[in-house]
């Protein structure tokens, strides 16, 4: 489970790692009051859970209470990556003379930690990672853990000024100390700051939770409950599909967890001739695809303001692909009867038991959304590239 940066950062104060005053608030009204209250001048902060949310316009900094009131007004309901702005940070302004980078990440292909760190950090930092991998120092960490030796290695090694080293070190530390005690798989921040008046401050931070862990931490529970999680995510479970959220913009339909894995490698592999598409989603709606099925999962997917075509991918077995091509007509008549949208383009892939027949259905159903391609890599392709068109031209 990811949190969103006030999770993140409420976990990091319980450690002792140093932040900046804050606090979360949902109106613009709120965002002045907290403004007013923290008095002085004050950054205010969309809180969705993507990255580069200060490149997509989601943090601006505020000269006073109405400022924050009026950037709040901007951030506020803004489309970040397809997740919308509920609530920002609202949180004193740092004059940032350096910005660092810091992160513990688990390495699952080698079991271990891996710590990242980098004296280049912010906004830029992928960026400096492409361009002077050097300048981005990555540390195995051992089996006993990171000490304060371990630490202050980890800042010499990335070059951060002598003067920071002992206070950074006591941050990577406390962080350490969080990606244990909490069973996370990433602990980031970036940046961790210099401030003109010497501080070393927290600015940002990210914190994904081990979700096989979770019983052994009943005290984050409300991190997953309703604001923790997505919406479409909440609603999707409530339904009981077995739906997770990415950040593309083709959706993405299948029959078996395994199928759809594989749906979305090749409507990755396909979006890079398009403009650099990827799946929307991961959706497996089992082995028993019925029409209402369909209609729940069309219906999320659908109105997703992120997803731009729908590649539904099914292989017939138990259920046939008959069957699934009358719950596709289904779902597209009940969600047009609901008066819902149904214009995004459906690229629909049958094969396997009563491929054929289902075909027949779709195509005497003749519906303007619903285009039907053969095979998976050539249907992944037809995807794609209605996702990467302007949306008058699908
Ligand atoms: P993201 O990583 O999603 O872009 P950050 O929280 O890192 O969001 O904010 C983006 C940039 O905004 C930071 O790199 C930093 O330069 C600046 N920033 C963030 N918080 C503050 C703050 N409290 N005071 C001053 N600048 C800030
Ligand atoms: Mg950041």
């Amino acid at each position: 489970m990811d949190l969103y940066e006030y999770e993140a950062k409420q976990i990091f104060g319980e450690y002792g790692v140093a932040l900046v005053e804050g606090e979360i608030a949902d109106t613009p009204e709120r965002v002045e009051s907290v403004a007013g209250r923290l008095g002085r001048k004050v950054v205010v902060k969309a809180q969705v859970k993507v990255g580069g949310r200060g490149k997509a316009g989601g943090v601006k900094v505020a000269e006073g209470p109405e400022d924050a009131r009026a950037r709040a007004e901007e951030i506020l309901g803004m489309d970040i990556k397809g997740h919308t702005v509920h609530r920002v940070l609202v949180e004193e302004a740092s004059d940032i003379a350096e910005e660092y980078y810091f992160s513990f990440l688990l390495d699952r292909a080698n079991r271990e930690f891996l710590s990242i760190c980098s004296a280049r950090g912010g906004m830029e930092i992928e960026e400096v990672a492409e361009t002077d991998p050097d300048a981005v120092v990555r540390t195995p960490v051992g089996p006993e853990g990171v000490d304060r030796d371990d630490a202050l290695g980890i800042c010499v090694a990335a070059g951060l000024p002598e003067e920071v080293r002992e206070r950074a070190a006591t941050v990577i530390t406390a962080l350490w100390d969080v990606a244990v005690g909490e069973d996370a798989t990433l602990v980031e921040v970036n940046p961790l700051v210099r401030t003109a008046d010497d501080r070393i401050v927290a600015l940002d931070g990210k914190v994904t939770l081990d979700d096989n862990a979770a019983f052994r931490h009943p005290e984050r529970t409300p991190f997953a409950n309703g604001t923790g999680t997505d919406e479409r995510e909440l609603r999707a479970r409530e339904r009981g599909l077995n739906y997770v959220r990415l950040d593309g913009e083709v959706g993405i339909i299948g029959n078996g967890a395994g199928l759809v894995m594989s749906t979305l490698d090749v409507v990755a592999y396909a979006g890079e001739d398009h403009g650099g598409v990827r799946p929307a989603n991961f959706l497996d709606i089992g082995g028993g695809a019925s029409a209402e099925v369909m209609a729940n999962g069309l219906d999320i997917i659908l109105g997703d303001p992120a997803v731009r075509s729908v590649f539904v991918n099914v292989f017939g077995g138990i259920t046939a692909c008959d069957a699934v091509a009358n719950g596709i007509v289904q779902a597209l008549e009940l969600l047009e009867s609901r008066g819902e949208d149904v214009s995004k383009p459906l690229v629909v892939r049958l094969d396997g038991n009563n491929a054929e027949q289902g075909r027949q259905i779709l195509t005497a159903r003749a519906h303007p959304a619903v285009r039907q391609v053969d095979t998976m890599d050539g249907a992944a392709a037809l995807a794609a590239s209605l996702a990467a068109e302007p949306a008058g031209q699908r």
